[in-house]
């Protein structure tokens, strides 16, 4: 892993570049298409967006404006806690698709694991996987009991768990689970939305390496072997983010972030979701 196009590749095979933009909280129009220009420009090619973020149409349009071919651009998108469901799902994914304006998606995800839906909307992306639509399928914000139960009830293994991931919040036997199973865990709110730039042991790390906070957040992921998508809709801080393939967290300092943990999250507990 050297560069922004450096990729990992997933259970079936597909190539995810490992650093992403994320669009959450980007509004639509002018702000989305300006953050995702500068991100290719910057040199991304992973975009991560939602139907829930009510952006993905300016992602497309930024995709359709840019320079870069959009075949060379790894998008992601998220089906939403209303839509679960065999049906429902197939019908979301379309409109998703025409907002985003693409023929064929890279990664879908189910946003967050509704109780009594997600087995049966899991489904619903086997299909589309099945018929060529979308080139990995995955899960976000799901705990080890629900990849059990997918397991119990599908033969497709999610290529991807996209869960709140930093150094305040490790989950390390849910790191392990999905390791064991080929699955790859995606981090979102990786610098922890900026909460703790100035913590003692975050603005240490980053003074000795000669880097920002966000960029020893950003390198910590890389290290644990975690896909990344830190967001902002600054040019300056896009370009920031992206800057982490020069430097190395050493041992000590990546044990010292690793001890931060103490379950701390900044969105809801899986488990309270739908409930
Ligand atoms: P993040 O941890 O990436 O933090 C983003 C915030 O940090 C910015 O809004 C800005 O305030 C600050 N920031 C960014 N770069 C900075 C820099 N270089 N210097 C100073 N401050 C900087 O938070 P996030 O947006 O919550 O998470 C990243 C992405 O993860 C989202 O945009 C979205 O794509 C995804 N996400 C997914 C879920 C999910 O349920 N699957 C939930 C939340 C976010």
């Amino acid at each position: 892993m050297n560069s922004l196009t450096s990729t990992v590749t997933l259970n079936n095979g597909v190539e995810m570049p490992w650093v992403g933009l994320g669009v959450y909280k980007s509004a639509p129009g002018s702000e989305t298409e300006t953050a995702v220009r500068y991100a290719l420009d910057a040199g991304y090619r992973h975009v991560d967006t939602a139907s829930f973020y009510e952006n993905e149409q300016s992602v497309g349009v930024a995709l359709a404006a840019h320079d870069v071919p959009v075949e060379e651009v790894f998008v992601t998108t998220k089906l939403w806690n209303d839509d679960h469901g065999f049906d429902r799902t197939l019908r979301a994914f379309d409109v998703s698709m025409e907002k985003l304006g693409l023929e064929t998606l890279d990664l879908y995800l189910i946003h967050w694991p509704m109780p009594d839906t997600f087995a049966e909307t899991w489904k619903a992306l086997g299909r589309l996987y099945s018929e060529g639509r979308v080139r990995a399928i995955g899960v976000s914000n799901f705990l080890e009991h629900h990849l059990r139960t997918l397991a119990e009830q599908s033969e497709i293994v999610p290529a991807v768990n996209q869960i709140e991931f930093h150094p305040m919040l490790v989950q390390q036997p849910l790191l392990e689970y999905c390791r064991s199973f080929g699955i790859r865990v995606e981090a979102w709110s990786p610098l922890i939305r900026g909460l703790f730039f100035g913590h003692e042991t975050i603005a240490r790390v980053a003074e000795e390496c000669g880097k920002t906070p966000a960029q020893v957040l950003v390198r910590w992921d890389l290290q644990h072997g975690v896909v990344t998508i830190p967001k902002s809709v600054h040019r300056e801080r896009i370009v920031e983010n992206a800057d982490v393939f020069d430097f190395e967290l050493s041992e000590t300092q990546m044990q010292a972030l690793d001890e931060l943990d103490r379950n701390y999250r900044l969105g809801p507990h899986p488990d309270e979701i739908g409930r």
